[in-house]
């Protein structure tokens, strides 16, 4: 395929799309995938070849690239009513319909939904209900945001300043006043002689000195993804939610489960949150919750929270704060669909069915030399790549492993995700056991040859 043939997709795309989350030195070089259409677990370029997407387009499109029911779904809501927004207290009837099944499908008895169009805008929303439900409350200085180092929580102002890595310094974040904890991460930080336990304790402590140092009564709320996906699929090491929470109970500081991955069924329960005893006061939703299909973040409020915010609002007169396509009721339309499809069509079952045999062949790539953990839950999961499996080293940077071997799979037809020097894997909940080890056969094959080709 010759990528500088003026006219073709390729060179349009350069022409044209400015590509957020790229490498725009190897976009240069070799040029982007532009696709046409999906069938199953697979995508197909514009040349004809096909892909098996092992990350579910973004850990989103779990129902495959091509479900009828779901297609029919959006087909059938927008010749009813194609578009419709949720302020001044109006709201479409498929939207109403939605939030009962969320709120039915959610860990709290009672609850109400709020609707955004992105998992970061359902984040960034909860922020300004903390700060405005304080304020109203006589606490106005509760402005303080916990999150955890490595954590990921989205992209706008607000959100980048609560995502716990080092690349959004580019735009000099994080904001004053939002706070980092420890990553729960045994492997990498666990110390010498601590076991997993010990570690979990550890960091309580950790957070309780955090929150005693910044004051107490300063913090808004924390965040906290179930399993920290784009950190690299970093599962709560034992007993950290069961430690922190007490924590956060005594200082009467919020607990927000960032369920925008794991939600859904991404870790074999339908909440992350559930898995993990988080025992969340709120809960932001994404991804999933449309397989992909539509654009919707949700935030699914608690009875205590949502009662409080409620008391705050109408004091205030209203919640001032609002996007013109929350709630549209074609992404209403399609989340329904999705979330029948998980919970009766079988998937959240298949995600079980498959996850043991997922897992076990994540582990066997594991036991690679250059292998430092294999690690995962459900249907995700990394392998972290190190130079020394003992003293878990990196390679060095330059080498760009991680990226030596996604672009290797690419070549091969899989889609994998290089995280850090990890290789993330989160496919579609159809996903059968023989395309599991059709993916890690491409895989292992991948590895040993980027290995060979690097001289280790
Ligand atoms: N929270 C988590 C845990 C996420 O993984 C993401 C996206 N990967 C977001 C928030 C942001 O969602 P969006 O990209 O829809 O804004």
């Amino acid at each position: 395929m010759d990528q500088t043939v003026s006219n073709s997709w390729e060179q349009r795309d350069k022409e044209t799309v400015f590509h957020g989350f790229t490498d725009l030195g190897t976009l240069n070089v070799d040029g982007p995938v532009v696709l046409t259409h999906g069938d199953g677990i697979r995508v197909f370029d514009v040349h004809g070849k096909s892909y098996i997407d092992a990350n579910s387009g973004l850990w989103n499109n779990v129902a495959g690239f091509n479900h009828q029911g779901i297609i029919d779904a959006l087909c059938d809501q927008a010749r009813k009513f194609p578009g419709y927004h949720a302020f001044f207290g109006r709201v479409a009837d498929t939207t109403v319909e939605l939030s009962e099944k969320l709120v039915e499908l959610s860990p709290f008895a009672e609850g109400k939904v709020y609707y955004t169009n992105s998992g970061s805008e359902a984040n960034d929303t909860v922020i300004k209900m903390l700060w405005m439900m304080h304020r109203r409350n006589g606490q106005p200085q509760r402005r303080k945001i916990i999150t955890r180092l490595n954590a990921y929580h989205g992209v706008t102002v607000a959100t980048a300043s609560m995502t716990g890595k080092a690349y959004n310094a580019e735009f000099g974040l994080p904001l004053p006043g939002f706070l980092h904890a420890d990553c729960p991460h045994f492997w990498r930080f666990g110390l010498q002689g601590e076991t997993e336990e010990q570690f979990s304790a550890r960091l309580a402590r950790n957070l309780e000195e955090l929150i005693i140092k910044e004051g107490s009564d300063t913090i808004a709320g924390m965040f906290a993804e179930p399993v920290q996906g784009a950190g690299g699929v970093i599962p709560p090491s034992k007993g950290y939610f069961e430690a922190i929470r007490p924590i956060l109970r005594k200082y009467d500081i919020p607990l927000i489960a960032d369920e925008v991955i794991c939600g859904f069924g991404r870790t074999g329960e339908m909440w992350g949150s559930v898995k993990y005893n988080m025992e969340p006061d709120v809960i932001v939703a994404s991804k999933c919750i449309t397989a992909g299909y539509f654009p919707m973040g949700a935030v699914i409020l608690g009875k205590d929270f949502s009662d409080a915010l409620t008391k705050a609002s109408e004091e205030a007169e209203e919640f001032p704060h609002g996007f013109t396509a929350g709630g549209n009721p074609l992404g209403s339309a399609v989340a329904l669909k999705s979330l029948q499809v998980i919970e009766d069509e079988g998937l959240l079952e298949n995600v079980n069915k498959v996850s043991p045999r997922f897992l076990e062949r994540l582990h066997k790539l594991g036991e690679h030399k250059y292998a430092g953990e294999a690690r995962g839950v459900g249907l995700m999961g990394a392998v972290e790549i190190v130079a020394d499996k003992v003293t878990k080293e990196p390679l060095p940077g330059e080498l760009q492993i991680s990226e030596r071997i996604a672009n290797k799979a690419l070549e091969k037809g899989l889609i994998c995700r290089p995280l850090g020097q990890a290789i993330v894997l989160g496919p579609p909940f159809i996903i059968t056991e023989k395309d599991v080890d059709e993916i890690f056969d491409i895989l292992e094959e991948t590895v040993s040859e980027v290995f060979a080709d690097v001289g280790l």
